[in-house]
């Protein structure tokens, strides 16, 4: 089983219409509390000298922080951890980056996700994004001009106002035109409490459907593969962070709010920033859950549906010798939500994708 990093940056500019992440604005000393407090729990870690599939630097707003606190961060990962072959990811919004545009530091990221969402401008002033659709693309540019040779947009699916299927094929057409190695497409889901949510409720079902639909037809006919059901990959780019998460790997959590994985427990790092800071980063994790056997299997086949890789012949012929789950298997791949795979087993389709809450539910 290999290990990974999560590090939780919970700092952004301003907070965006529809975001229910743990993130706050901060000033410079506060920021330079936070990194000292995340460097010493680090430096603290009982996994001291594992080897690091990946790190992920996320948010809140990575690019937020000083090129020094990026780079302190670093320091300390490389001192603690065997990262030489890690990929090595910061979040990053369009807005900000320029802090990352140092030649030392860029070059040890591998792998850089910008929070793009639309290239639309009124669709990134309703989610109240502080980048225009042009900063989005320069910063796109000055990434690719400083050597960053993996980056991922995020962009995001069924926005309300108007037009949006218009808007969103224009989207998608500069978002391939720029090649990025890698694109996230989530379907908006507006949680409650957040100002998005305020104003336009719940999104339409519709509206979801065909945005993902296109979404999915643009970027496969562009050379995407479609290898998990909101992400999209150029050949040999699938993201090494998340495709830890996706097949159980353990991960280690640093920061507040960051969740960690040992193999068979979640836990979460339960504490304000403020209390964190106090605290030096020195904070008992809160045990989440914790599976036993079967549960953890469940899992696996809920998250192996999730990836089109699917689950393999062995997996299907377990879940076959319930005679109901057998025939609702037979009506997927009939219906074409599901399809046989290489492995023997089965795969959903992309409209399978759209509807997987409910068949994976059906067949846990
Ligand atoms: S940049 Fe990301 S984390 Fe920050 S407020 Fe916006 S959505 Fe939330």
């Amino acid at each position: 089983m290999s290990l990974s990093a999560y590090i939780h940056i919970p700092f952004c500019k301003r907070k965006c219409s529809y975001c229910a992440f743990y993130s706050a604005q901060a000033g410079e000393s506060k920021k330079d509390e936070y990194v000292s407090a995340l460097v010493n729990q680090i430096m603290s870690s009982k996994d001291a000298g594992e080897k690091l599939k990946s790190v992920f630097l996320g948010g809140g707003t990575p690019s937020v922080l000083f090129p020094s606190h990026l780079t302190r961060i670093l320091d300390a990962l490389e001192v603690v951890f065997d990262v030489s072959d890690a990929e090595v990811t910061t979040e990053l919004n369009p807005e900000s980056v320029q802090n990352l545009l140092d030649c030392r530091l860029i070059k040890r990221f591998t792998r850089f996700s910008m929070g793009v969402q639309s290239f639309d401008d009124e669709e990134l002033s309703l989610l109240g994004r502080l980048h225009s659709s042009n900063q989005a693309k320069e910063a796109f540019s000055a990434l690719r001009n400083f050597g960053a040779e993996n980056i991922n947009i995020d962009l995001m699916l069924a926005l309300p106002g108007k037009n949006h299927l218009q808007k969103l094929e224009k989207t998608l057409d500069i978002a391939v035109s720029l090649s990025p190695e890698h694109i996230s497409a989530y379907i908006l889901t507006p949680e409650k409490g957040t100002s998005l949510f305020e104003k336009y409720g719940q999104n339409n079902d519709d509206l979801s459907s065909e945005a993902y639909l296109m979404a999915c037809e643009k970027l496969e006919k562009a050379g995407y593969e479609h290898y998990e059901i909101s992400n999209f990959a150029k050949k040999g780019k699938r993201c090494v962070h998340n495709m830890c998460y996706w097949t159980q790997q353990k991960y280690l959590a640093f920061g507040p709010s960051a969740c960690g994985f040992d193999g068979n427990r979640r836990y979460r790092i339960d504490c304000s920033t403020d209390e964190y800071v106090k605290n030096k980063g020195i904070v008992a994790p809160l045990l989440e859950e914790e599976l036993n056997g079967t549960e953890l299997l469940s899992e696996r086949i809920m998250l192996s549906l999730r990836l089109s890789d699917g689950i393999d012949g062995e997996t299907l012929n377990e879940i076959r010798r319930n005679k109901e789950k057998e025939r609702f298997i037979e009506s997927l791949v009939s219906s074409s939500l599901a399809k046989y795979n290489e492995r023997g087993g089965i795969s959903l389709t992309d409209r399978g994708f759209l509807v997987s809450n409910n068949i994976i539910s059906r067949l846990m």
